[in-house]
């Protein structure tokens, strides 16, 4: 596996605070903010503040307290949200871009919570 990791990203960039975000949840590993430009009502962005390009390279490279604090933190937010079906929540859909088939915009390992609104089925086919 090789991945080279751009510091320049924007994510990147929030974790030195050179840009501002609106956090949701913040520990020693993990930063969750509100995405930008929400695609329904809970649209949240969980980032390790670690340097990991995608999800593989996250899973492959980072220490166990990292990966463990990602999902507890992720998993904290969806019952925080109210999203959680074990909570009585109507449900979330958890989606990770890797790369240029999914349009990864932002170099940046990170995971978007999305729920608060029927989301339809995962893919559309268009072939
Ligand atoms: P990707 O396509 O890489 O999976 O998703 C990147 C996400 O980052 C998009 O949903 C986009 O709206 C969000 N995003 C891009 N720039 C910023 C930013 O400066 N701040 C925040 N909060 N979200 C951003």
């Amino acid at each position: 596996m090789a991945y080279a990791y751009d510091d320049q990203n924007i994510f990147a960039k929030i974790l030195r605070g050179e840009i501002p975000n609106d956090t949701v949840a913040e520990t020693e590993h993990t930063l969750a903010f509100n995405d930008i430009y929400p695609q329904a009502p809970v649209h949240v962005l969980v980032i390790p503040k670690g340097p990991y390009v995608c999800f593989d390279h996250f899973a492959a490279e980072a220490s166990d307290a990292e990966i463990a604090d990602f999902h507890r933190v992720a998993a904290k937010i969806c019952a925080d949200l109210g999203v959680a079906p074990g909570d009585g929540g109507k449900g979330y859909r958890t989606i990770s871009n890797a790369g240029e088939h999914p349009v990864q915009e932002v170099p940046h390992y990170h995971m978007h919570i999305l729920g608060g609104r029927p989301l339809g089925r995962m893919l559309q086919k268009t072939d």
